[in-house]
């Protein structure tokens, strides 16, 4: 069903970062055919913070492709105007004690949101298929969702993001902690409000293992509670995805007694009353 929302899809990727199909193109008019009312590009930033040989092609952009990235959207915004918004954006990894680096990188575009994402977490890929069955193993979910909201707390505490991303990623595959890490959680909450971050309600996480989207209502009605804004996305990797799964995170929102979400432009935040 395509359920018309009005709604933003703000987190998209194009070709270039390796694992998403399709041409850019096509996911801007899927976001008109499914009825939403913007479309923000963030694609996976450079892996800056790893040395040169352990940057994955199929993982991020590489960093000669940043030019062709930014001068596309520019030409689809043109394309499209009158029909659809196109944003600017920028997917990027908070990597901690890298954080000038990454500031220098933001500091290269004019963009009108940037997502910051925690997947680096004690030296690995937190979401990483292949490894994060060994690694819940080994190390345990307690210590590795701790770990994780440390560090999520910590990137919103740098002021260089707009909107935290898939907040509860570590349940991607399913693996959860026997409690909820309530204090570590509240933190990253914390830190989230006090930095004026939003976070996304992203249908992503209906397409993986554990099939629930993110944040998991239970979070998000704190991070409502708490006052931190939010807006919404479908970490779209090809255009079928942009906009799916709405009508079910719509749905949440409102369970989540959410009334409020919010667009961007020029990293202006920008409120809208959740539509009825
Ligand atoms: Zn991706
Ligand atoms: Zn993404």
């Amino acid at each position: 069903m395509e359920a018309p929302s009005g709604l933003p899809d703000y987190h998209v990727h194009t070709f270039r970062c390796g694992h998403a199909g399709g041409a850019s193109r096509d996911f801007v008019r899927k976001a008109i055919e499914r009825g939403l009312s913007e479309i923000g590009f963030t694609d996976h930033i450079p892996l800056y913070f790893l040395p040169p040989e352990r940057r994955d092609p199929r993982l991020a952009m590489r960093e000669e492709e940043l030019s062709g990235y930014l001068a596309e959207v520019a030409e689809l915004a043109a394309e499209f105007a009158g029909k659809i918004p196109v944003r600017l954006g920028l997917e990027a990894d908070y990597a901690e004690g890298h954080e000038d680096e990454l500031a220098r990188w933001l500091a290269r575009a004019d963009w009108d949101l940037v997502l910051g994402s925690v997947h680096w977490v004690a030296g690995d890929w937190i979401d990483a298929p292949e490894s994060a069955a060994r690694r819940f193993a080994s190390e345990g979910a307690e210590r590795l969702y701790g770990e994780y909201y440390r560090l999520l707390a910590k990137a919103a505490r740098t002021g260089l993001f707009d909107v935290l991303t898939h907040f509860d990623l570590p349940k991607k595959h399913g693996h959860r902690p026997a409690r909820a890490l309530e204090e570590a959680e509240d933190e990253a909450i914390a830190a989230a409000r006090e930095a004026g971050c939003a976070v996304e309600i992203s249908s992503a996480g209906l397409r993986k293992p554990v099939g629930e989207a993110y944040p998991e209502p239970r979070l998000l009605r704190r991070l409502a509670a708490a006052g931190v804004p939010v807006t919404f996305s479908s970490d779209a990797h090809a255009p079928a995805e942009v906009g799916w799964g709405y009508d079910r995170t719509l749905a949440l929102a409102r369970d989540c007694a959410i009334e409020r979400y919010i667009t961007f432009e020029k990293r202006r935040k920008i409120p809208h009353p959740l539509p009825a």
